[in-house]
């Protein structure tokens, strides 16, 4: 039985009151909030055991560097990794796809070489492939969306091929809310002899996640988006390839031998973790991933499942709303537009009423292109979110469009 108001109790800033009202936080797809544990975890570390890592041979240099190598096997267990040894820490999804872009990318992209990737993926999944085909003379491909928000994977049949070098796809969409079919196209991509990644930012903090069962080579998540702290992010790759794959950042630790004109790598992960790493952060992220374990992330996935359909539903009681994505198997993401109201304007009014959403183009302007729109309002939902949030989202949602509808009238 999964008791929201005991998750509720593990979250101090959920105490919050904004504007003279309760704190209502729907703005989850952006960053999450953070429990006692995870809090403790850092202010623990740093009163505790502060040193840097690897270098010491002295007890808190030790301790640090056991509790950051203690905090890489809790993530890659959450990943379902089967290996810590391919799971790399890095600042977040947007720098694990660079890692990819650069280290991969650069050096195993040739012309007429082609990456794969759809027409919904965050800036983040698709800036760093420009910049590395810029470079190596390869192309991008786009595999289209279906009018309700799911892939086009008939399409996708017909742009994976033996021109295809990599397949990369966002998860769970952070517009549109879509539970990609990842598995299908790591099979589409493996027969064509091509590498599948997985932008994990909105799947990793939400739906069980096993790589293994994925079938995925790459696999990319944010620390901050699953209760850790900002700062800290993860890449999974399978070490077969990351053996092959040149650094990324050059430095300290990552070396296994330099001389004056040459250097040597370090075994992976630490070939690809140059200087001093966030150990605090990716400490406070191995308890993230405890936390979410002890939780049961299938029955985190449930619980936000039937929020975000109760947000579906009461939001498409709204009239003259616009919802994108799917009706079904969504995240808790809800992204709509209202006529004649501008999404920042919503987002503001709504602030009034201590309601946090989100309002833009949320990082993916092609997509935003693809719907028609500028920028949509976007409520996203997470572990300890209520129904009585939903309810406060809509009677605010309902207030603006009356507010709005004054001046347009
Ligand atoms: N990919 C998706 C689908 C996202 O939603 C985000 C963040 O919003 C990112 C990538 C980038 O994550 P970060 O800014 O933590 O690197």
């Amino acid at each position: 039985m999964y008791d929201i108001e005991k998750v509720r109790e593990d979250f101090p800033i959920l105490k919050r009151v904004v504007n003279g009202k309760p704190l209502a936080y729907l703005d989850n797809a952006a960053t999450s909030q953070k429990p006692r544990k995870v809090l403790d975890a850092l202010t623990g570390y740093y009163e505790q055991h502060n040193a840097n890592v690897k270098r010491g041979v002295h007890r808190l240099s030790e301790e640090a560097t056991a509790a950051y190598e203690e905090a890489r096997e809790k993530v890659a267990r959450f990943l379902g990794a089967p290996d810590a040894r391919g799971l790399i820490f890095t600042r977040g999804t947007t720098e694990s796809i660079n890692l990819v872009a650069y280290a991969w990318g650069r050096k195993l992209l040739r012309e007429g070489d082609e990456v794969v990737l759809t027409e919904t993926e965050h800036h983040s999944n698709l800036v760093p492939w420009q910049l590395a085909a810029q470079v190596t003379g390869a192309k991008l491909r786009f595999i289209p969306i279906r009018e309700d928000g799911t892939l086009d994977m008939d399409e996708a049949e017909r742009l994976i091929g033996p021109r295809t070098k990599l397949v990369g796809c966002v998860h769970a969409s952070n517009v549109l809310a879509t539970v990609n079919q990842v598995e299908r196209l790591a099979e589409m991509a493996h027969e064509a002899g091509a590498l599948m990644l997985v932008d994990g930012a909105q799947s990793a903090p939400h739906l069980p996640v096993d790589v293994g069962r994925l079938g995925c080579d790459f696999f990319a998540a944010s620390g901050h988006k699953m209760l850790g702290p900002t700062g800290v992010g993860v890449l999974w790759g399978r070490p077969e390839v990351l053996e092959e794959m040149d650094p990324f950042l050059g430095g300290g630790e990552m070396i296994r031998e330099v001389h004056l004109d040459h250097s040597t790598w370090n075994d992976i992960p630490y070939k690809f973790e140059a200087g001093t790493m966030n150990v605090a952060q990716a400490v406070g992220l191995g308890a993230a991933s405890d936390y979410l374990e002890e939780l049961g992330m299938q029955n985190v996935r449930e619980h936000e499942k039937r929020i975000g359909e109760y947000a579906y539903h009461r939001l498409s009681e709204v009239e003259d709303i616009t919802i994108y994505g799917p009706e079904e198997n969504r995240t808790g993401v809800v992204s709509f537009t209202l006529p004649d109201i501008h999404p920042h304007d919503l987002a503001q009014l709504l602030d009034e009423d201590g309601i946090a959403i989100r309002s833009g183009h949320h990082c993916c302007q092609p997509l935003m292109r693809r719907l028609g729109v500028p920028a949509t309002a976007r409520a996203s939902f997470y572990l300890y979110n209520t129904e009585e949030e939903v309810d406060r989202l809509v009677e605010a949602v309902e207030k603006a469009r009356e507010f709005f509808g004054a001046f347009a009238s």
